[in-house]
């Protein structure tokens, strides 16, 4: 199936994938939304570009982890083609999109001959380049539930040049109720063989206000929950310790800009 073409042209140039049959679903019409439902949930549609959400006001206005991993795909030329939902279908353990729509306990909607699924996201990517899509289905949207506090956080990214892929990224979404965290979510990419959740990390934030404390907790935990190797970005001990200071920071700035600490 060819969406945006930015990862499956590459692997067909260098002869990783030899199709016998390529599908391309560029003149499907009407899928190339992004809306918000009246609940507040938000749905992407599958040839919603990477370029399409980072213009988007709609984002930057309701969900701010998805606002600020946008500009970060990639350089232009890529997120003027690619799509969030050929990105979750690809798999990468270095994309982006799979650890947002992680942290922002989201899920896929799977369309086949049976009809259609949803999917958790957490339970789509199985491992590296490798869904729960079976071969006769596609993706049709992928859908971020509706928030029940208000939304903040973030996605962090540590990358060698501007444009490439993550070295380490962080993604952070929490809910916030009067000075509690509601709902957490934290998920890491390029620290494993696929997107991690960091669900014990997320989990020691529900409850509570956020302290200095609770911060330096979940980000040892989340440190903790990633599985980096050593390699030409760096080594395992140097990935972890990004790990760890993108949550602190990013659960920092929740802090500075709700004034919620205890
Ligand atoms: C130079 C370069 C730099 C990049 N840097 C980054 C980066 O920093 N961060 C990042 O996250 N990504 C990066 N990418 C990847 C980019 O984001 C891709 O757009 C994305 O991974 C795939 O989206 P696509 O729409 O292009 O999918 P395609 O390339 O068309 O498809 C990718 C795979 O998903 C399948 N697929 C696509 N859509 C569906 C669907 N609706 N249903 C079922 N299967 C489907 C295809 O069959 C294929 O196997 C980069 C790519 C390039 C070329």
């Amino acid at each position: 199936m060819l969406a945006g073409g930015q990862s499956l042209i590459p692997l067909l140039k260098l002869r990783f994938a030899s199709p016998e049959l390529l599908v391309d679903i560029n003149n499907i019409p009407d899928l190339d939304y992004v809306v918000v439902d009246p609940d507040g949930a938000i749905r992407v549609g599958a040839l919603c570009r990477h370029a399409d959400l980072e213009r988007s006001t709609l984002l930057t206005a309701t969900q701010p982890t998805m606002a600020a991993a946008a500009p970060l795909i990639a350089d232009p030329l890529v997120r003027n083609r690619g799509t969030l939902v050929g990105s979750l279908c690809h798999a990468d353990p270095q994309g982006d999109w799979a650890s947002v729509v992680t942290a922002l306990g989201g899920h896929v909607v799977a369309q086949g001959p049976e009809g259609r699924r949803t999917i958790p996201v957490s339970e789509f990517v199985t491992g590296p380049f490798d869904t729960a899509l079976a071969t006769e289905e596609m993706v049709v949207e992928a859908v971020i539930p509706a928030p029940k506090g208000a939304p903040a956080g973030g996605y962090l990214k540590l990358e060698r040049r501007v444009g490439d892929f993550a070295t380490v990224g962080v993604a952070v979404a929490v809910e916030v109720a009067a000075t509690k965290i509601t709902r957490a979510g934290i998920a890491l990419t390029g620290v494993g063989g696929a997107t991690i959740e960091a669900v014990d990390a997320a989990q020691a934030l529900v409850g509570e206000p956020l302290t200095a404390d609770r911060i330096e907790h979940a980000g040892e935990l989340a440190a903790q929950a990633a599985q980096p190797r050593t390699d030409h970005r760096g080594s395992a001990a140097f990935k972890r310790h990004i790990v760890r200071t993108f949550v602190v920071r990013l659960l920092d700035r929740v802090v500075d800009s709700r004034e919620m600490a205890a």
